[in-house]
């Protein structure tokens, strides 16, 4: 069993220091069985971060509500988002596929603009986080939950970037504002599969970009956002289909390869 403290030192070891912006993708059973749970985690990455410190979640909802409200909407990231996007004070972006939740001194400037950016592109809440100088933690689990790859696949425009996941996705929909209005949010860039992205870990790691160890019992792993999002880039540039699979029963990636000449 893990305590607090042990998940705090746990993410010191790691290299999560004070003022750090730091986007969090986690399993909680990954961490074994941790005293207090989800709650306990979000209070050690807190801690860890200190005050000037900005914590970010993915909180994204697959397959989408008919409409997008950022209290009633369920976040399917787990049970650590969930919690998190539920504490007083925590701000949650407004995008019906790809929302996050933010705490911290740049969390309102990180949500602020998501409906007018795409889900995971060029100003969205994860890219305004790179650009701010922020981290990647991988909590238990690998780059295949790494949201911060497909930024970095808006930005090398990438040429499926158009293409819908599924029909699913292909919608437009209504996101509830706070003051009871409406927006639509039309389906533009939303990103793909994501089976393959573990091939970014090499070369983070030959560079030594990677920082990895454990948090309770949780393999983990912390990288700069920027760092992702070049290795992203340079393994475009080589290779337009790297960063998609092999699966033939995958909806998004064989139809990914028609688009790419
Ligand atoms: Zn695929």
């Amino acid at each position: 069993m893990s305590t607090a403290s042990e998940i705090v030192a746990g993410l010191q070891a790691l290299g999560v220091a004070n003022g750090m912006n730091l986007v969090v993708q986690s399993s909680l059973s990954s961490l074994g069985h941790v005293e207090g749970g989800a709650d306990v985690v979000i209070d050690a990455l807190l801690e860890a971060l200190g005050p000037t410190g900005t914590l970010v979640m993915p909180t994204f909802t697959f397959p989408p509500d008919p409409v997008f409200d950022p209290v009633a909407t369920r976040s399917g990231t787990g049970l650590i988002p969930k919690t998190f996007r539920e504490r007083s004070g925590v701000l949650r972006s407004l995008h019906p596929t790809h929302s996050v939740a933010a705490f911290g001194p740049q969390a309102r400037h990180f949500v602020d603009g998501h409906p007018a950016a795409t889900a995971l592109g060029v100003d969205s809440p994860l890219h305004r986080l790179a650009l701010a100088g922020g981290y990647v933690l991988l909590l238990g689990v690998q780059h295949t939950s790494d949201a911060m790859i497909h930024v970095g696949e808006a930005v090398a425009r990438v040429p499926y970037l158009d293409l819908p996941y599924s029909d699913d996705f292909n919608v437009s929909i209504p996101i509830r504002l706070p003051d009871g209005g409406e927006i639509v949010v039309p389906p533009s860039e939303n990103p793909g599969c994501s089976i393959n992205f573990n091939v970014v870990e090499e070369p983070l790691r030959r560079r030594g970009e990677i920082r990895y160890g454990r948090i309770a019992e949780a393999d983990s792993q912390l990288v700069r956002a920027t760092d992702v999002i070049e290795a992203v880039g340079e393994l475009i540039r080589e290779n337009p289909a790297a960063l998609l699979c092999d699966i033939d029963w995958c909806p998004f990636c064989p139809r990914a390869r028609k688009l790419i000449n």
